[in-house]
């Protein structure tokens, strides 16, 4: 039987039914009905944050935030290119420009000795990405901003549940996305959300994602449609019941991969970040090729029907649909090139049992 890197949680079929029925009665299907008000009052008491917009999926939710907070036209977003197509894409089609700092090779989020170097009068936002659920350096993010009077939108499509001394990551910067994604550690099949400290933003964040509609006769917005429906926020209802039940398995099979792996030569794993409680999200591994090639790694586990995941290759500054573009230069952002090169995603889910985490560690270690 095939291994895939990842595979979707669901809850009882028959306690999603009993979710959906009433809906069956009421015919409200989308357009803020009970399911997406219930799902949203959860939501924020988990995450801790005092605001929150739901969306249908966590990409629409990043660009949606970037049009809400008017950003001037053209202007520069600081990011990283180690990250999903999605954090890149957002920024240039919101008509903003971005510009790509280099990671740090200890947790691979942005690096924040470089940040400040990058800022220019045409400086916009920062747009950092709480790569595999590991929290970026948030306090020296935001001493920066403050210095420089910037945004600071995190990309923390990764980083659901995830805490630093008690705090959730939803409450960093002025607003942080995430993705509800089928793959992601908690779904709603497609899904996403922004949370923020600003409460002006509100209004905005629901009109824009309803064709900036703001009332029956008034439209504000040029906006488009970004709307969680009625299934998916009683998919997402039902996952949040066992969201720590998730996380705990979750970390069960991360504790069995590192026993077996951690102190290998040619093999790096990301250290457990200090107070931070993480979600264990993702594996990542880093092959330095001592004894191991990345590439030589994935095919060979590729033989035993074990999909693992070059998670992040190639780099965002580097895909074909920006060839040419000014600033879209993966030698300019070396560690992340490197580690673009060497990284692979061993498959990790909550049902994933120790004993095939057993036989991926000895396929990788024989
Ligand atoms: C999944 C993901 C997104 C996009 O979320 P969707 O819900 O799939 O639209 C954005 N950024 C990162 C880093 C992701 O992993």
């Amino acid at each position: 039987m095939t291994i895939n890197v990842t595979r979707s949680s669901l809850p009882a079929f028959e306690e999603y039914c009993e979710e959906i029925k009433e809906l069956w009665d009421s015919r409200w299907l989308t357009n803020n009905g009970v399911k997406h008000k219930a799902f949203s009052a959860m939501l924020k008491a988990y995450l801790d944050t005092p605001c929150l917009t739901l969306f249908a999926n966590g990409h629409l939710a990043l660009e949606n935030i970037l049009e809400a907070m008017k950003l001037p036209e053209g202007g520069e977003v600081i990011t990283t290119p180690f990250t999903f197509a999605s954090t890149t894409h957002a920024i240039v089609r919101s008509g903003l420009k971005p510009v790509f700092c280099d990671i740090n090779d200890r947790d691979y989020t942005i690096d924040v000795t470089q940040l400040e170097s990058l800022i220019t009068p045409e400086t916009a936002a920062i747009l950092p990405v709480h790569v595999y659920g590991n929290l970026c350096d948030t306090d020296a993010i935001a001493s920066i901003a403050r210095r420089h009077g910037l945004k600071v939108i995190y990309d923390a499509a990764h980083a659901f549940g995830v805490r630093r001394g008690g705090v959730s990551a939803a409450c960093f910067g002025d607003a942080s996305m995430f993705s509800f994604h089928a793959t992601k550690v908690f779904h709603t099949v497609e899904g996403g959300a922004v949370c923020y400290a600003d409460s002006r933003l509100e209004q905005p964040l629901n009109d824009i994602k309803n064709f900036g509609i703001h009332g029956p006769e008034d439209v504000l917005y040029v906006g488009g449609n970004a709307k969680m429906n009625e299934l998916q926020a009683a998919m997402g209802i039902c996952n949040l019941r066992h969201i720590d039940d998730e996380i705990k398995k979750r970390g069960e099979a991360d504790r069995r991969y590192r026993e077996r792996l951690a102190g290998v030569r040619g093999i790096k794993l990301c250290e457990p970040q200090p107070g931070v409680q993480p979600n264990y999200a993702y594996f990542p591994v880093v092959f330095d090729g001592y004894r191991f090639a990345r590439d030589e790694v994935a095919e060979l586990l590729k033989k035993h029907d074990i999909a693992a995941r070059k998670y992040f290759y190639p780099l965002t500054n580097s895909f074909a649909c920006y060839s040419g573009t000014e600033g879209f230069e993966p030698n300019s952002t070396p560690v992340a090139a490197d580690i673009a090169q060497k990284m692979l995603t061993l498959p990790l889910f909550a049902d994933l049992s120790i004993q095939t985490v057993d036989r991926i560690c000895d396929i990788i270690l024989k």
